[in-house]
């Protein structure tokens, strides 16, 4: 028999941009009813916390639980299988469709409490120039910006001397040919440094902080249920059990990430042509660089990092974008350990070790690139069968070119690539930010899905969240614009929750 319950705001999905959108309504309108549901089990606690807090054999088995019905292997359990020319996603993730989404191998999907926010690198830089919406006034962006930066608890970690000589040596590479406020720098990080020098890296709890939520878990959204330009609730089921339910919802926000959010829109009848097309990502190279000596003299000590610093990621970087100058984004991350096993016969590795170093690389916008649903098959969560068909063109490829080629001078400036480490150009789908399907706009909907306050074109009270909202070509880790996309809609869901 299926039950009926009322809530105020009903939030589908539980990853960092619904926990947003829970902690800004409970500040912005204290005593809503918010009721959050999650198809995944909870898999840290408190709830969505990121299990790189974890001690190392509870994080694995947390990894594994967010891995979908299919219980598909990861870049932990299968690392000992991989076979060249397979793609295995990292722990915690499993590969979004399999078989399904050849354009894009590598598409990959978190389903647990806190989504992939429990298991993200915590790197939160701000989008720059063209990466921006330009329709939002600046202003706005930047104040939503810092308030997505507060939510967030974005710093950027204590430096160690091996991270400083790093960065001067970085600095030093790229001369004055970066403007100001764009070159090498601390990369800002949802984190919170101990004072006994370890890190807390932040989770979707750290956005949710005390908000006041009821958090329904392994229950599944399988229907918006509509009336006219108004959703009037969502149809659950209870995944152990087989109940479903309906909740009666004031307003409705869905933020499920970037396929299954279009899913469930498509499972609901919702169709617009945008509706899961421009499907973009950052098309990503990558790299791995044992540094040299000439770090260790610029530290002006010779301690292993491993003694020095409680975390294995020792010290993080970022060279930002820049429109015309720096095409792309670059993330260096300091560590103890390689993120492969290294033949140190065949490469001096001094004691500051090894950086593991990227290029997000921009890939434009194309109505074709797309992620597709079926009206006949169902997914492993009996959802509509999802495809995706996406291609990097020449476009991107040229710059994917240059973007090796900056690799390989900056690498050049702090040591020399491990042995497999050379910079090359991972399957689509590895940079596991995935934007562009369900995209805002400023068009009425022509081709768009949500206006700029994140409202779906034709509905009074539904809302989306996601980096699915984001339409540029960026190569800016996506999550902190999410964010800030739901402080910008937050205003507009009070004024339905008051209505
Ligand atoms: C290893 C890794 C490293 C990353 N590093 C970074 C980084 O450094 N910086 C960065 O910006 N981003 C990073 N990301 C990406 C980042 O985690 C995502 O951008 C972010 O989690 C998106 O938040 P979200 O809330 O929109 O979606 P998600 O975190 O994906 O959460 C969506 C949730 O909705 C649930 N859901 C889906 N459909 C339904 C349904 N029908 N009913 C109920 N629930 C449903 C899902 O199970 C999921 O839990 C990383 C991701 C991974 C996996």
């Amino acid at each position: 028999m299926s039950t009926s319950t009322s809530t105020d705001l009903l939030i589908v999905g539980s990853g960092p941009v619904g926990s947003a959108f829970a902690r800004l309504i409970s500040e912005q309108r204290p005593g809503t009813a918010i009721t959050m549901i999650e198809l995944g089990p909870q898999v840290s606690a408190p709830p969505g916390a990121n299990v790189r807090n974890l001690p190392v054999d509870e994080r694995d088995a947390a990894r594994a639980r967010s891995q979908g019905p299919q219980g598909a292997p990861s870049g932990d359990s299968a690392r000992g299988l991989r076979v060249e020319g397979t793609v295995i996603s990292p722990g915690g993730t499993y590969l979004a469709s399999p078989g399904h989404q050849p354009g894009m191998p590598a598409a990959a999907l978190s389903s647990c409490v806190g989504g992939m926010g429990v298991h993200w690198t915590c790197a939160t830089p701000r989008p720059n120039d063209d990466e921006r919406i330009d329709f939002i006034p600046s202003a706005e962006l930047d104040a939503a910006l810092d308030d997505a930066e507060r939510l967030m608890r974005v710093t950027t970690l204590p430096e160690n001397p091996y991270g400083s000589a790093i960065k001067t040596l970085l600095r030093e590479h790229f001369g004055d040919t970066l403007p100001e406020g764009r070159r090498p720098d601390g990369l800002p990080m949802s984190a919170l440094p101990q004072p006994d020098g370890s890190v807390r890296w932040g989770g979707a709890d750290t956005i949710l902080g005390d908000a006041p939520v009821d958090l329904r878990v392994e229950t599944i959204a399988r229907r918006l249920i509509l009336d006219g330009d108004r959703v009037t609730g969502v149809e659950v089921e209870h995944l152990p059990s087989g109940e479903v339910a309906t909740i009666l919802a004031k307003v409705v926000v869905v933020a499920a990430n970037a396929f299954q959010t279009p899913q469930l829109l498509w499972a609901s009848g919702i169709r617009p042509d945008a509706l899961g097309r421009y499907l973009t990502e950052h098309v990503l190279v990558y790299s791995v660089v044992a540094l040299s000596d000439e770090v260790v003299a610029r530290a002006g000590i010779d301690t292993p990092v491993r003694e020095l610093v409680k975390d294995p990621t020792a010290s993080t970087f970022g060279i930002p974008y820049t429109a015309g100058v720096h095409p792309y984004r670059t993330q260096v991350m300091h560590m103890a350990d390689a993120p492969f096993p290294v033949d140190e016969a065949a490469v001096k590795v001094g004691s500051a070790r090894f950086v593991a170093m990227g290029n997000g690389v921009r890939k434009f916008p194309r109505a074709e690139d797309r992620v597709v649903f079926s009206d006949t098959e169902v997914d492993g969560w009996g959802m509509p069968q999802l495809s995706i068909e996406y291609e990097v063109t020449e476009r991107e490829l040229s710059e994917v070119e240059a973007a090796m080629a900056d690799l390989r001078a900056v690498a050049a400036s702090i040591g020399a690539f491990v042995p497999g480490g050379e910079p090359r150009l991972m399957p689509a789908g590895t940079s596991l930010h995935y934007k562009g399907t369900v995209r805002m706009g400023d068009d009425g909907g022509e081709a768009s899905v949500v206006d700029e306050h994140s409202r779906v074109w034709g509905f009074e009270n539904l809302f989306l969240g996601g980096n699915g909202l984001i339409p540029t070509a960026t190569v800016t880790n996506p999550t902190l614009t999410s964010v800030a996309l739901a402080v910008r809609a937050a205003p507009v869901v009070v004024e339905q929750l008051n209505a």
